[in-house]
């Protein structure tokens, strides 16, 4: 059985960032991770990573900042941590090799970012995270002595002892098909977030919110859940993603009647609006008839010389021309918020603990909360690689001072039935894709931009409806060499559980606020809504509901306009 102080599930930013932590520590570590590590998720990531690294800027204008975008939801301590520590992480992100731009002084260059008072995402073209993951995987193979790399392996569970505590986590290697325990002293998520439970989604195919659901199974808290983010330049149709770094360098939103319409609705900030603002602008838009006729408005990235896109947005010059036939330094592109981020996940305090002792969560995985009920663009990035190393660092501190535990063998046998009881369904039963199809419809139909109890309480309906589907849903592959069909069926189970949070989240919280706009409750209510929503697992019924109070320390809620 492997055995390691410390057990990371993931290995994009927030994981290989809490594993080189932790081995840094003097630990043990074993890395998981579904896909090879440089085609995690986090490899997508384009615009860039905000820091107040220049001296006319400072971190309480970050913060302040992210405060704000946060809708006042964001826990300010952890924004205080997270906006203190980054220019440190830039600054160690550079020293280890990350390629960032340098301006005509020489100096690392800023971009514009949504939100913010003062240019601080700092970046490489629009390849943002390409260029940190694979030097964070570099750095890994410095370690290579005492972090133990799994690569294409899926982890199932984790495990907790008899007295509560995670001791880790059971895993399948996709190659044979055989089933492990990890044993761990400590155990800390990095598996990404939900967008799978939505489409179209900017999200890849592997981010289906494992992590949320394994966490939530065994008893975790999450929070935050119905804070879901529609990017607001997307693609109609595939959900791909035109990064918010366009409008940084100077794109213009413009309606079907050629309007540059944010001037109505963030007549300071415009495009550079927070993303929920400008998301909002673009659907009220198109549902007042000023959209073009295929549900979108235009990004007329032709106001940026054209020199300058394709130094610098030479990724969404491809994406335009391979996706939607447009080039975009010649003539506007269409595109309409799509869903992108979820702002909430597994509970943790600012050193990545979870409600579980033992278990660590980081990265998108989490809420801590520094994004509230808006990220800001660009702060994703420095979520993922502060908090994953803080939980890196204090997972291993906390290891290096116990004993090995026992894990309960037993629980192998069990996720050996559950999975044949998979592979054994009759065939003939429901469709796994027609599941998740609908799945991510019914999300993006009622618990997209605008929300209201009506379509709520649909949306609930259907995903109870498919969690029972699913529970019979057949597959063709009985194999055990790379049976990408078995491991859908898990996660679509995990999708479901992600999706019930999510709605049942939203039905509570009785007011509008960040990324959740109920058209039934319009206004934001500090008096009776400036709190958390937590979500526990509740045996086989609907999720329970709880709250937790959001901690201020400097700034106090104010009417937010831009
Ligand atoms: C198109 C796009 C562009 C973006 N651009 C930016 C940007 O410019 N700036 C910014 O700040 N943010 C950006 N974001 C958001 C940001 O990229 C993500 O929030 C962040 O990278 C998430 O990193 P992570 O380490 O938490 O998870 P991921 O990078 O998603 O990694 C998850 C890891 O968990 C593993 N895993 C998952 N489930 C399992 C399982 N069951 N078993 C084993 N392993 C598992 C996966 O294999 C993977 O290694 C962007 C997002 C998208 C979609």
């Amino acid at each position: 059985m492997p055995s390691h102080d410390v057990l990371i599930i993931g290995a994009g930013l927030a994981g290989q960032r809490a594993a080189l932590a932790a081995a840094q520590e003097g630990a043990s570590v074993a890395i998981i991770s579904k896909v090879h590590p440089v085609r995690s998720h986090s490899v997508a990531a384009a615009g860039g990573i905000n820091a107040a690294l220049n001296p006319e800027d400072s971190w309480e204008s970050h913060a302040f900042d992210t405060v704000k975008g946060s809708d006042y939801l964001g826990d300010q301590d952890a924004i205080e941590i997270m906006t203190r520590e980054a220019p440190n992480e830039i600054l160690w992100l550079e020293h280890a090799g990350v390629t960032f731009h340098r301006n005509e002084s020489g100096h690392l260059g800023t971009r514009a970012f949504g939100g913010a008072s003062q240019a601080r995402t700092y970046y490489v073209a629009d390849i943002t995270g390409h260029a940190i993951l694979h030097v964070l995987y570099e750095q890994l193979m410095k370690h290579h002595e005492t972090v133990n790399r799994y690569e294409e392996w899926f982890t199932t569970d984790v495990l907790l002892d008899d007295d509560g505590r995670c001791v880790g986590a059971i895993c399948r290697n996709l190659k044979d098909g055989r089933l492990e325990l990890f044993n761990a002293k400590a155990t800390i998520l990095a598996s990404g977030g939900a967008g799978q439970a939505y489409k179209p989604t900017t999200n890849g195919l592997i981010v289906t919110g494992d992590g949320i659901a394994q966490a939530y199974r065994v008893g975790a808290k999450l929070m935050d859940m119905e804070m879901i983010q529609y990017h607001p330049t997307t693609l109609a149709g595939n959900g791909l993603l035109i990064t918010e770094g366009a409008r940084g360098e100077g794109a213009w939103l413009l309606n079907a009647e050629g309007d540059r319409f944010m001037e109505s609705y963030a007549p300071n900030k415009l495009e550079l609006a927070s993303r929920d603002v400008v998301s909002r602008a673009e659907q009220t838009e198109i549902n007042e008839g000023r959209g073009f006729d295929d549900g979108t408005v235009a990004l007329d990235i032709t106001k940026v010389p054209r020199r300058r896109t394709l130094e610098a947005l030479r990724e969404i010059v491809n994406i335009g021309r391979d996706f939607a036939g447009v080039d975009i330094t010649r003539e506007p592109i269409h595109i309409r918020p799509g869903m992108h981020y979820i702002m909430g996940g597994v509970k943790t305090d600012t050193d990545g603990l979870t409600t579980i002792p033992g278990l660590y969560a980081a990265g998108e995985v989490a809420c801590v909360s520094v994004h509230g009920g808006n990220r800001l663009g660009a702060n994703s990035l420095l979520d993922t690689l502060i908090f994953g190393r803080r939980s890196g660092e204090h997972a291993a501190k906390r290891a290096l001072q116990m004993p090995m535990p026992s894990s309960p063998l037993s629980r192998l046998a069990e996720t050996e039935r559950e999975i044949d009881s998979i592979l054994n369904r009759e065939p003939g039963g429901p469709r796994i894709g027609a599941i998740k199809n609908e799945l991510g419809e019914t999300m993006n139909e009622y618990v997209a931009v605008f929300r209201d109890e009506d379509g709520l309480a649909k949306a609930l309906e259907i995903v109870q409806r498919l969690k029972e589907q699913a529970s019979k849903a057949s597959i063709d592959d009985r194999g055990s060499v790379f049976n990408q069909d078995m491991i859908a069926a898990i996660e679509l189970g995990y999708m479901l559980d992600c999706a019930e949070a999510i709605v049942v989240a939203a039905q509570e919280r009785k007011e509008s606020r960040g990324a959740q706009f109920r058209l039934d409750f319009p206004e934001r209510n500090d008096d009776e809504w400036l709190k958390h929503i937590d979500i526990t697992v509740n045996g086989a019924g609907p999720p329970k509901v709880s709250y937790s109070p959001v901690t201020i320390t400097r700034w106090q809620p104010e009417e937010r306009t831009y």
